[in-house]
């Protein structure tokens, strides 16, 4: 394998920097497209920036993000966190005893691994599901997480969705954290909502994670929305207090800074630009469908798998020598280098999925004509081809 351990993937994103910073320089950034759906918005205003400091800041911001927070998500308080990975981290340690369980529910695997890594720093032991016939509560357990969109899109439904809840509230917390706590018999429900507090709401019409009865949600200002790469939490008030002071002992609160971008970026949300940029997918799917079998549709765009993608390297007759997720993270590499296109596979943080995905909903989609997509896919296709089957030349694409 080329890429094998999280030293490698930190690697390939690295290189995967470098070449954006030398795209940026001698083409412009308008030669780079990034289509992770994950922008980075920074929305501030001219007189947000004298505002940023330490104390200051989140006087003003703080305020504004419980206001435009809880129309957002819901809930009686509202915390921003560094990452939702890190939303998850503090809400671990801080409702999660050593040795207990957290149970995890999600549509269709792979978790995230922001919540299996923290269970285990913590000591807790850690189980994972995607179906309900499997699914049960072990009776030392401190912690449910429900997955509400994955982190390739794929969607609870919402049957699913309330019979957790269901199954979770009839059942008692055996050795809470907490025994003063004003509900200290009743297991927590925490959602990782990271696109799905927009993706589930918008475009699936579900109801919001506290609406469903979760008694916690996180999300990322990242994602389907104009916001910076932060964590917006929302939920019950005694469990976001605990929350947020085990942030602040570990480092994982938002800093001013992110708190004004969160802000301007829920102001600036608007459902309708969501809904109206994904008309394109089809389409989309249709053109790449005259080459491609693997293609899907997302909710947010079209993608295709590390195993589809295999099978239709297969189909063309040549030998593959390359993983799955190496060709995936191969072609993700050779769509930066030669055509600007950014990709999850190539700038992911470790632990991100291989799946190559083209979200239409990028704020960059915009600028890119249809056409000019498919032709970038086409032949970037027929240049992973050519590498395909010399594992020491993709090795060389992903690394240098
Ligand atoms: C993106 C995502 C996360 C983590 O977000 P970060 O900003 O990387 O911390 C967690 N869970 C799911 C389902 C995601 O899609």
């Amino acid at each position: 394998m080329i890429v094998e351990t999280n030293i490698d993937e930190l690697k390939k994103r690295e290189n995967s920097l470098k070449i954006i910073k030398g795209i940026i320089h001698s083409r412009g950034r308008n030669q780079l497209h990034d289509l992770t759906g994950l922008s980075g918005g920074f929305l501030l205003k001219k007189e947000d920036l004298n505002l940023l400091e330490t104390y200051v800041g989140p006087a003003l911001f703080e305020d504004q993000l419980q206001l435009i927070g809880k129309k957002h998500l819901g809930g009686e308080k509202i915390l921003g966190v560094n990452r939702t990975s890190s939303g998850i981290l503090a809400t671990i340690m801080a409702l999660v005893r050593p040795d207990s369980y957290v149970i995890h529910y999600l549509p269709q695997l792979p978790s995230h691994p922001s919540i299996p890594r923290s269970t285990k720093l913590i000591g807790a032991n850690y189980l994972e599901f995607d179906n309900l016939k499997d699914f049960y509560i072990p009776d030392n357990t401190s912690l449910i997480v429900i997955t509400g969109s994955t982190m390739d899109h794929q969607v609870i439904t919402i049957e699913e969705f309330k019979e957790i809840i269901k199954i979770t509230k009839s059942r008692k917390n055996h050795d809470p954290i907490d025994k003063y706590s004003q509900t200290y018999d009743e297991i927590p429900v925490m959602v990782d909502d990271a696109s799905g507090a927009r993706l589930r709401t918008i475009i699936f019409n579900q109801p919001s994670a506290i609406e469903l009865g979760a008694d916690l949600v996180v999300t990322s200002t990242d994602k389907l929305m104009d916001g910076p790469r932060g964590g917006l939490m929302a939920g019950k008030k005694y469990l976001i207090n605990k929350i947020k002071s085990k942030a602040h002992q570990f480092g994982l609160e938002a800093q001013p800074p992110m708190v004004a971008g969160m802000v301007r970026g829920l102001e600036n949300f608007n459902p309708e630009n969501l809904l109206k940029s994904l008309e394109k997918k089809q389409k989309l799917l249709e053109c790449l469908n005259k080459n491609f079998n693997g293609f899907e549709l997302t909710p947010t765009g079209i993608m295709i798998t590390p195993e589809a993608l295999n099978s239709e390297i297969e189909n063309r007759g040549i030998k593959i020598l390359l993983s799955d997720n190496d060709i995936s993270f191969t072609w993700a590499m050779i769509l930066l280098r030669e055509y600007g296109l950014v990709t999850i596979p190539s700038v992911g943080m470790p632990g991100a999925s291989a799946t190559l995905r083209f979200d239409l909903a990028a704020s960059d989609a915009k600028n890119l004509k249809l056409s000019n997509l498919v032709e970038i896919i086409n032949s970037s296709f027929e240049s992973l081809l050519n590498v395909v089957d010399n594992p020491e030349k993709c090795q060389d694409i992903i690394f240098n």
